[in-house]
């Protein structure tokens, strides 16, 4: 039987609202590692930690879990763990046997103990451990020394009603909220670096997120579409199950192409693509959008075409990387494991539809006159017909 005990931090601190994030934190542990590995496991919530029990688990289904659970929003961290009894001296024996064949010179024990029953507290059992291990150590032929600050190796106990705990090791989660706590958004996904940084975003505040793709196929080479839909993979790695949707543009910029000045389509295809996300995200009851733009990273994200974009959807629009510049969301996109995809070439829609000096200070009233000449809601109908949904794991 292996187990683990597995920590968070911001969601304890939600008061009475900390059993319904817990559960769902549970909830979402659970259903991945049913997805991704076969082991049979039970997992309970006890004072303030998750506990996972495995059994008969290989060697690399523990690394498989390490990853896992590595990337679920709301683990601070957390640890494979031996079990001992309530009991100082099988403790003792427990951590002896983890580390008694690390190589160190400086060690420290440190224990959390919450239980407040147990017969020690904290700091004599750190005491009375520390010393069988040194007097261990010393039967060894060597000499230890114990350091609090900085130590070669630290033991941790943690000691709870039922049972204590032994490890030595922390591994890092990637904290944030469990995903589907704080609600459901609709991310505008390209082909490109940012979109999928600000889906990870969203993500990592507990927004279940699910995305929509346009495309301006058969027009344009079906690359592109490959590409979103791989990004889209990666990003399910977050939460239990994900959403694309495959929305066919390319008539409609056609149209618009031929009937609109050039220096504004873009924009106008911006409108669109908010206007016709926002119907979706009204009908699926998404109650956020999400976009990549940051303010004046490219010469169409000025706050002046930022405002026009805007006003075209009813939603709120959720910017998260709308103060960061180029450097820091390529960053994030290394960790993530987008940016390798996010950089491979391809087409964003038809360039041939789209205009090679974009307005970069456009006003509402001549966009919305433009519109205004626009036959476009047939055209959109028949477009949403065509929708594709493709779901990952
Ligand atoms: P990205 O790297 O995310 O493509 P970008 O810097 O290239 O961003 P734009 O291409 O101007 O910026 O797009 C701004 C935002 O509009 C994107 O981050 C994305 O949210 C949305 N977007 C752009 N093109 C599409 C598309 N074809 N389908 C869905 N959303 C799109
Ligand atoms: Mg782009």
């Amino acid at each position: 039987m292996s187990f683990l005990i597995i920590r968070y931090s911001e969601i304890a601190l939600k008061g009475k609202n900390r059993h319904w994030f817990e559960k769902i934190l549970v909830e979402n542990i659970k259903k991945k590692l049913k997805e991704k590995i076969s082991v049979d496991f039970t997992i309970e919530r006890i004072s303030g930690r998750i506990f996972l029990s495995i059994t008969s688990l290989k060697n690399e289904e523990k690394e498989k879990i390490n990853q896992i659970l590595q990337n679920i929003f709301g683990i601070t961290n957390f640890s494979w763990v031996e079990k001992a009894s309530l009991d100082i001296e099988n403790i003792s024996y427990q951590c002896w046997k983890l580390i008694k064949r690390k190589r160190f010179n400086t060690f420290r024990i440190t224990t959390q103990r919450s239980n407040k029953k147990f017969f020690l507290t904290s700091e004599k059992i750190n005491q009375q451990v520390g010393a069988f291990i040194f007097q261990k150590i010393i039967e060894k032929g060597k000499k230890p020394q114990v350091r609090l600050k900085n130590p070669d190796l630290e033991c941790f106990i943690e000691i709870n009603d039922k049972n204590s705990f032994v490890y030595l090791q922390k591994i890092k989660g990637i904290k944030g909220l469990p995903v589907g706590s704080s609600g459901k958004a609709l991310a505008l996904l390209s082909g490109g670096i940012d979109s999928p940084v600000a889906s990870y975003y969203a993500l990592k505040r507990g927004v279940h997120t699910d995305y929509i793709h346009f495309h301006a196929l058969p027009y344009t080479k079906p690359d592109s579409i490959q590409k979103v839909i791989q990004l889209a993979k990666i990003l399910s790695k977050f939460q239990n199950q994900n959403k694309l949707f495959l929305f066919p543009l390319g008539k409609i910029q056609k149209y618009i192409a031929e009937n609109s000045p050039e220096k504004f389509r873009l924009l106008l295809y911006r409108r669109l693509m908010h206007r016709i996300t926002s119907q979706i995200a009204r009908e699926k009851k998404y109650l956020a959008l999400y976009t990549g733009e940051s303010v004046g990273q490219v010469a169409s994200q000025t706050l002046e075409n930022l405002a026009v974009t805007n006003q075209a959807s009813d939603l709120i629009m959720l910017r998260p990387l709308i103060g960061m510049d180029k450097e820091e969301i390529i960053k994030i996109a290394q960790k993530i494991g987008t940016y390798e995809i996010s950089i491979l070439p391809h087409e964003d829609l038809c360039s041939r539809f789209v205009p090679k000096h974009p307005a970069t200070k456009a006003h509402l009233k001549t966009i919305q006159n433009i519109e205004n000449k626009l036959n476009l809601q047939d055209l959109i109908q028949e477009s949403l017909d065509k929708v594709e949904i493709k779901t990952f794991n």
